[in-house]
C-alpha cells in the first residue's frame, strides 16, 4: 500500500500484496481498517460523476463535499485521478473512453477556481507500455485530437494518457499536477489488465482531513 499526504489530502493506493480490491470481502476488510466512510461508484467507463447522495449508476467519478469521507475507484491500467481544492475532492476512474468523453473536464468544472486545483495522477498504463492499434488512433483523429500523444517504438505504437490529461489540466491553468509516474504494466506491484489481471483491481482512496 502506498500512502501519500499533501496538506490535508490523503491518498491510499493498494498494491497486489493488499489483495484484489474487486473482491467484495477483501475490499470490505481493507476498508474497515481505514475506519472511514467510503463511496466507490459503480464504474462502467462513462464520463459521469456522482455524489454519494445522488448515487448515480453507472458513474466513474465521485464528488465528495465533506471532510473525512473517502472516495475510491478501482483500476488496473486505467488511471485513478484525484482533483482537489483541499476543501472538496473528486476521485475519477479514467480510461481512454472516459477521458476522451470529458470526465476530467467535468471533474475540474465542479470547482469555482480551476487554476487553484491540485490534480493527482495515480498508477496507470504508461507510454512505455500502453500499446494501441490503428483503430484507436483513427478514433482519436476523428475527434479532432492531436497525434502528439502517440509514440512509435519497437513494439508498435503507444499512447500517453498522462500527457493527454496534463494538456487538459494545462488548459485550465492548473499548475499543481502530481504524477506518481508508475506504469501498471511494467511495475510488478500493481494489477494490470493488459498483463492478464482481468478480474483484479487496485483501489485508490482519497479523503481530506479537517
Ligand atoms: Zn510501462
Amino acid at each position: 500500500m502506498r500512502h501519500l499526504k499533501i496538506k490535508n489530502l490523503n491518498i491510499i493506493i493498494t498494491e497486489k500484496s493488499d489483495g484484489n480490491m474487486k473482491d467484495p470481502d477483501t475490499r470490505e476488510d481493507f476498508l474497515k481498517k481505514t475506519g472511514l466512510p467510503v463511496y466507490i461508484p459503480h464504474q462502467k467507463h462513462t464520463a459521469v460523476i456522482t455524489t454519494p447522495e445522488e448515487n448515480l449508476s453507472p458513474a466513474d467519478g465521485v464528488f465528495i463535499e465533506r471532510k473525512v469521507f473517502a472516495g475510491g475507484v478501482l483500476t488496473a491500467d486505467c488511471m485513478p485521478v484525484v482533483i482537489t481544492d483541499f476543501n472538496k475532492l473528486v476521485v475519477i476512474h479514467a480510461g481512454w473512453r472516459g477521458a476522451v468523453g470529458g470526465i476530467i473536464q467535468r471533474g475540474i468544472e465542479l470547482f469555482e477556481k480551476p487554476e487553484e486545483l491540485t490534480v493527482f495522477i495515480g498508477p496507470s498504463a504508461g507510454k512505455c507500455c500502453y500499446q494501441v492499434q490503428n483503430d484507436f488512433i483513427e478514433m482519436f483523429r476523428e475527434k479532432g485530437l492531436p497525434d502528439k500523444y502517440f509514440y512509435r517504438n519497437s513494439g508498435g505504437i503507444t499512447f500517453s494518457m498522462q500527457e493527454f490529461v496534463k494538456d487538459i489540466t494545462d488548459r485550465y491553468g492548473i499548475k499543481n499536477l502530481i504524477d506518481i509516474s508508475l506504469c501498471t504494466i511494467c511495475e510488478d506491484d500493481f494489477y494490470s489488465y493488459r498483463k492478464g489481471d482481468f478480474s483484479e483491481r487496485i483501489l485508490t482512496l482519497a479523503w481530506l482531513e479537517e
